[in-house]
């Protein structure tokens, strides 16, 4: 099939042909008629992760509709319209059926552990795949996995509730325009942030009450930080968390290391936490909310032989939502 292939990391996407195996017992072939690009993918051509096999396919994020069906196979037949969810799990384990699938020893992502959704198909466990809702159209089908669930998840694990204050730093990257969004149906007071005038106007539309530029010291009490930033970012989140509150990460995509004041972490009765994708029943959660109307921002749709110059948009940060490509599986 004809798929975006990486062949050595550190290294450099390239199109070319790789056979996709046919699909296992419990597993479907999903010909992709969108996927979304990540950080993911411009972090795995840089090593950081290597990925696990060579050539390896990219690609997080994707809606499709079913080919070829493994023979225990119960939940789909072809031509059904899907989602992958792309937080793969085995789905019959203890922790995969007590909603810990994050935790099962088969956890893996989707373009990161597995090949991904850069190509014409992709194959996916049964569980890891959900009906696309009516409602949404190919690009935001495609667009809303990796980042809304990692942002729903990590809202939930902040406990976020209706009436609190919650600082999304970084308002304008796929993780945080999902938690502007999520936010403000939660019924929380949204405040964003970005470095981009243009981008924290867009947040406001989205729902933010306000929008702050990134640097310098926030005029805000906050009671859940979200922040998929790191290091750049790291003083100014936690200076903003107010006594009690809950500072959550996914990722550090402007640094990893960071310095922690504990008199500030004890006096301040403040919580770390940290989060990684989401469970079977998140991603049936966030994908019956973005059904019923929870906005999917798709930035930008690229031809599939235009993937190059989707990773130059995202690397250069001027994306705000997601960076689609229109599947080669259609
Ligand atoms: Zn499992």
């Amino acid at each position: 099939m004809q798929a975006w292939l990486l062949e050595a990391s550190p290294g450099e996407y390239r199109m070319g042909d790789v056979e996709l195996p046919a699909p296992g017992p419990r597993e479907v072939r999903v010909d992709v008629v969108s996927s979304a690009l990540n950080h993911l993918d411009l972090w795995m051509r840089q090593g950081l992760p290597k990925p696990p096999v060579f050539p390896m396919v990219p690609g997080c994020d994707a809606a499709g509709v079913v080919g070829e069906i493994g023979e225990e196979v119960t939940r789909w037949r072809p031509g059904d319209e899907v989602v992958v969810n792309p937080s793969f799990a085995c789905g019959h384990c203890d922790r995969c059926l007590s909603d810990r699938s994050v935790q099962c020893a088969q956890w893996g992502i989707m373009g990161e552990h597995f090949w991904g959704a850069h190509a014409r198909s992709v194959l996916v466990g049964e569980v890891n795949l959900v009906a696309k809702p009516p409602s949404l159209d190919w690009e935001q089908a495609g667009a809303y996995g990796l980042c809304g669930l990692t942002a729903y998840r990590m809202l939930q694990r902040a406990r976020l509730r209706a009436g609190e204050t919650l600082l999304v730093v970084g308002a304008g990257g796929g993780v945080g325009c999902a938690a502007v969004t999520i936010g403000a149906h939660i019924g929380a007071r949204v405040v964003a942030t970005s470095r981009d005038a243009a981008k924290r106007e867009r947040a406001l539309a989205l729902g933010a009450e306000e929008a702050f530029d990134s640097g310098g010291k926030l005029p805000v009490k906050a009671d859940v930080v979200v922040d998929s930033t790191g290091a750049a970012t790291w003083q100014m989140a936690v200076a903003a968390l107010g006594p009690g509150g809950r500072y959550v990460t996914c990722g550090g995509t402007a640094g990893g290391r960071v310095e922690l004041s504990l008199a500030r972490l004890f006096f301040g009765q403040l919580e770390l936490i940290g989060s990684t994708m989401g469970t079977f029943r998140e991603f049936d959660e966030l994908t019956r909310l973005v059904g019923q109307g929870l906005p999917v921002v798709v930035d930008s749709v690229f031809p599939f032989e235009a993937y190059p110059q989707a990773l130059d948009r995202l690397e250069a940060g001027a994306q705000f939502g997601k960076i689609v490509l229109r599947g080669a599986g259609r």
